[in-house]
C-alpha cells in the first residue's frame, strides 16, 4: 500500500467512527484496528503499530470522555499526534553551517540511493550558496568511485576519492572506521522506502555501529510502501531531513513532519 493509500484508509476509518450512532468503547476499538491494519498492511513495524494502538486507546476513551465531545475530531488529533509523534524524534537534525566546515557521512545499504543522494544533497545546498565537494569513501563496492564521480561531474561538484576496492572488509567495519577518521559533524543514513518490515532491523543494525543522525527516504516516487520509512525513524530515534522522489538532481525534498501528516491524512 502506498502511503497515499495508507492516508486514505485511515481517514475512511475515522469517517466510520464518527457515522455510527453511538461512538461507544466497540466503535473506538473497531478504527483503531482499521488503523492497526493499514499501518501493519503499508509495513511499519509490528512493536510501532501495537505501541500506537494502546496510545491511541488511553486518549480516546469514551467513557471518559464528557458527551457532546466530537469523538471523531479527539481521535483524529490522537491520531495526527501519534503519527507525528512516530515521525519526529523530539530533536532537530544538525544543519550544514555557512563558513564552517562539515562532513556528512552517507551510509545505507548497496543500492538504496547513496550516490545518487549525496550529489542531490551537494547540489541542494550548493545553490543556497555553500561550497559542497563530493568524496567518494566507498571502497567495498565495485565501481562506488566511477559513479559518484560521474555524478559529481555532471552536477560540476569537486569529487575527490579513492577508488580502492576492497571484498574482505564487512561493510560495517568499514563504515566505523570511516566515521571514526572523518569524524563526521552528521552521519545520514539513506534508505530505499519499498524496503518493507526489514527496516527497523535494518535502521537499528546501521544505528548500532555509527551514530545515524538523521535519515533521508529515497524512491518516494515509486509504488513503495513507506510504511517501513517511518519504522527506521523509531529505529535510529533521528529525524527524517529529505525526500529522494526521482533519479534526477531536483528530485529531492526537505521533509517536514507536520505538513508531512497533514498531507497523509488529506
Ligand atoms: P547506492 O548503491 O546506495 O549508491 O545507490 P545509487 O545512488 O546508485 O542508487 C541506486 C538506484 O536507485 C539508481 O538507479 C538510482 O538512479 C536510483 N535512485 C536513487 N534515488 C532515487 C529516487 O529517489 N527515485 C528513483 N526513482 N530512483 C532513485
Amino acid at each position: 500500500m502506498v502511503l497515499a493509500e495508507l492516508g486514505g484508509r485511515i481517514s475512511s476509518a475515522l469517517q466510520k467512527m464518527s457515522n455510527v450512532t453511538v461512538i461507544d468503547q466497540k466503535a473506538v476499538q473497531e478504527c483503531i484496528n482499521e488503523i492497526n491494519r493499514a499501518l501493519l498492511q503499508s509495513d511499519v513495524s509490528f512493536k510501532l503499530v501495537q505501541t500506537l494502538a494502546s496510545n491511541l486507546k488511553k486518549t480516546v476513551n469514551p467513557d471518559d470522555l464528557a458527551a457532546g465531545h466530537n469523538k471523531r475530531k479527539i481521535m483524529q488529533q490522537a491520531v495526527f499526534n501519534e503519527l507525528c509523534g512516530l515521525l519526529d524524534p523530539g530533536k532537530p537534525s544538525y544543519t550544514p553551517k555557512k563558513g564552517k566546515q562539515c562532513v556528512v557521512m552517507f551510509v545505507g545499504l548497496q543500492g538504496s540511493g547513496k550516490t545518487t543522494t549525496c550529489t542531490k544533497y551537494a547540489h541542494y545546498y550548493r545553490k543556497k550558496g555553500f561550497k559542497p565537494s563530493l568524496v567518494c569513501a566507498d571502497t567495498f563496492r565495485a565501481g562506488a568511485f566511477d559513479q559518484l564521480k560521474q555524478n559529481a561531474t555532471k552536477a560540476n561538484i569537486p569529487f575527490f576519492g579513492s577508488g580502492r576496492h576492497k571484498q574482505e572488509a564487512s561493510l560495517f567495519e568499514e563504515m566505523r572506521q570511516v566515521s571514526e577518521v572523518t569524524k563526521p559533524d552528521l552521519i545520514i543514513f539513506v534508505m530505499d522506502s519499498s524496503i518493507g518490515q526489514a527496516a527497523f532491523d535494518q535502521a537499528q543494525a546501521f544505528k548500532q555501529s555509527v551514530p545515524v543522525g538523521a535519515v533521508i527516504i529515497t524512491k518516494m516516487d515509486g509504488h513503495a510502501k513507506g510504511g517501513g520509512a517511518l519504522s527506521a525513524v523509531a529505529a535510529t530515534k533521528s529525524p527524517v531531513i529529505f525526500l529522494g522522489t526521482g533519479e534526477h538532481m531536483d528530485e529531492f525534498e526537505p521533509f517536514d513532519v507536520k505538513p508531512f501528516v497533514s498531507r497523509l491524512l488529506g
